[in-house]
Parts: C-alpha cells; structure tokens; sequence
C-alpha cells in the first residue's frame, strides 16, 4: 500500500528554464542553427534545409530574427491537415507533414539538450521535497532536466505506467511518482509490440535517432548514406526500429497509445488525494485545454470543503501581476491566495516554505 501523498508539483516550461533550456519562442528562433548540434553533421543541415523550406512555404517566413510563428501554430497546422489526409499547400501532403513533424521535433530535442545547465534553485528544492515531503511530480515537459537532478540525489522516477528499461539501474534507488503526461525524451515506443521503454539516463529519442527514418528524407529529394543513420532495435520483439512517445505542441494533440490514458488517470489519482498542488514555471497555456480540464475536475472530486491549496511559483520582474498569475486568479478564482503566489521563483519558494534564512537569489 502507498503512503497517501500529500503534495504535488505540476511542472512547465519555466521549470525547465532554471536549467537553462530556451523557451518555446527561443527554440523556433533557433531552429535554422545546426552548427554545434550533436548528431552527423549531413544530417543536420538536411534537417535545417527541409525545415527552412517549410517555413518559406508555408508561412512565408525567411528568417526566424524577427518574425517567426509559434511552435503551437505550426504543429497545429501540420497535424490539422495531416490527420484529416489532406495538403498543407501543394507541396506538403500528408504524408511529407506527418515527416515535417518527426524532422521539428528531432531539431527542438537538439537545441533542448545543447542547453541544460545544471541548476542549484532546483536541486535545493529537491532535497527539501525528497526528505520532508511525501510527494509527486506531475511533468508537462518532455525533457530530463527533472530526472537529471533526482539522480544525484539517490531517487529515480516511477513513471506510473508499466514500461521498461532499457538499460539496468540501481534498483535500490528512492523512487517517487513522475507522471509525463506528454510523453518523455528518454522514452521509447514499439509500434509493433506496443511496449513502452525507458532509458534511465540518456534521451535516447535523439541519440537512438527515433525521429529520424531514412524513407522521410528521401521524400524531399535527399538519400543521406546509411552509415549517418543509427537506430534502436525492440528488446522484446525485435524490429530493428523503435518509435517515440511524445505529444507535441498542439492544439490537436494525438495522444494515440494507452499508455497515455493510464498517465492521465494517474495524474489526476495523485492530484485527488493530495491536499496541496504546487505548479513551477507554468502558464496555464490555452493548448493545454485537456490538463487544464484535468485539473478543474480532480479540484472539485471532493468537494467544495475539500479543496486543495494552491501554489503558484514563478518569475516576473516587474511590480504587476505576472501574464500567468492572472491566467490562475481566472481559473482557480477565490482559490488563490496571494501569500502563495512567488513571482520571484524556486528560491523565494524555498527561503518562505521552508523557513530558511534568505540567501541571494541563483538561477
Ligand atoms: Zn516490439
């Protein structure tokens, strides 16, 4: 029997921020650099070919300076039209969208792990929560940065679905809930057998070149040498290929394996019990229509005298209410409280929650 827990942490993207990853305006300004990437070289200046052709198509975008679309329209225009089989222009069928989308995704999982930094804010944080809480993390994210700076502390995630590893690891490591609701980049998904794996440290999603098929190159004129392409085979049913799991930003999202509907009750199996959720670095954002769905219902199971409490941390520089503090005040309304809001992020969270003297604020 689990002990009953008593907080949860919904991550976002600002989460990910404290160690340094770029966020989503950042990773489309960045998605024509290819140099200092990791992976063949030939392959990422196809990759920025094909991208960059795209974007002159279809949104009529050269550089990504000024101007550039966000992550949720492009995704939303790919899969609008590729799920329904149709063109997106008279160069992109269904079948070039759906390896536009593989080909995106494989770029922004290379400027994301170009980038992570460490972050002592979050590693303070994790200490506090691994030893005086009986807690679970609810991540919106799909990259490590969480499962990075559980390692050195001894603790490893339980993902709440039956999946695999892909490599052995201390079993006698502290284990605490981690739903990835959209999917992670250490996982890995066969198509074929529908196993779920996971590999306890690496993302294997970019280093196993899961994304990346030979057959979506060749679709836009290019037969890269086989020697650039690498990939992981099934450890249970052998094909040479294995696929991603992960859900992308989008207002169609595609949650197309089981796995995700036992994530999601999970989720909201942990958010019912526990008497205070605490969100990091997230915006409420209008693409996430379905978790925010998720949180209002698992709010209310209870009853109106059994509200959780709720803790909002985030950064804003100026005096005024942050973008998304309002975004909660109008969606949890009475519920928030000002003395949780921390618009001066996980340090002002920590110093406050925890009663430790004030320390200088880190990043
Ligand atoms: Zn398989």
């Amino acid at each position: 029997m689990h002990k009953k827990i008593n907080t949860v942490y919904i991550l976002g993207a600002g989460f990910s921020c404290y160690a340094a990853l770029p966020t989503q305006q950042e990773i489309v300004r960045q998605l024509f650099n290819h140099q200092e990437l990791s992976g063949p070289p030939d392959i990422n200046e196809i990759l920025t070919a094909i991208i960059r052709d795209f974007l002159a198509s279809v949104f009529q975008i050269r550089s990504l300076d000024e101007h550039a679309p966000t992550l949720e329209d492009i995704y939303t225009c790919i899969d609008l039209s590729a799920q329904t089989g149709h063109f997106l222009g008279q160069a992109y069928t269904p079948k070039k969208l759906q390896a536009i989308r593989q080909l995106l995704t494989h770029r922004i999982f290379q400027i994301l792990e170009k980038r992570y930094q460490p972050s002592p804010a979050i590693s303070q944080l994790l200490e506090h929560v691994l030893q005086k809480e009986n807690s679970a993390f609810i991540s919106l994210n799909w990259d490590m940065v969480l499962e990075k700076h559980l390692a050195p502390l001894g603790c490893r995630p339980d993902y709440q679905c039956s999946i695999q590893p892909l490599t052995d690891f201390a079993a006698d490591n502290q284990r605490i809930p981690v739903c990835k609701l959209h999917g992670s980049a250490n996982w890995a998904y066969c198509d074929n057998c529908k196993y779920l794996f996971f590999d306890p440290d690496t993302q294997t999603a970019l280093h196993d070149q899961l994304f990346l098929f030979p057959h979506d190159f060749s679709l836009f004129g290019y037969t890269p040498p086989a020697a650039s392409f690498s990939s992981l085979a099934c450890p249970h049913c052998r094909i040479p290929h294995l696929s991603t799991h992960i859900v992308t930003f989008s207002f169609r999202k595609n949650f197309r394996t089981n796995y995700f509907s036992c994530l999601w009750h999970q989720a909201e199996m942990l958010l019912q019990q526990a008497d205070r959720w605490v969100f990091i670095g997230y915006s409420l954002p209008q693409a996430d229509y379905q978790f925010k769905h998720l949180l209002k219902s698992a709010q209310l199971i209870m009853g109106e005298s059994h509200l959780p409490e709720l803790t909002v941390i985030t950064k804003n520089n100026g005096k005024e209410l942050s973008p998304s503090v309002v975004r909660y005040l109008r969606f949890f309304g009475d519920c928030m409280s000002s003395r949780n809001i921390y618009q001066h992020g996980i340090d002002e969270y920590v110093a406050n929650h925890y009663h430790l003297p004030a320390a200088p604020p880190s990043v």
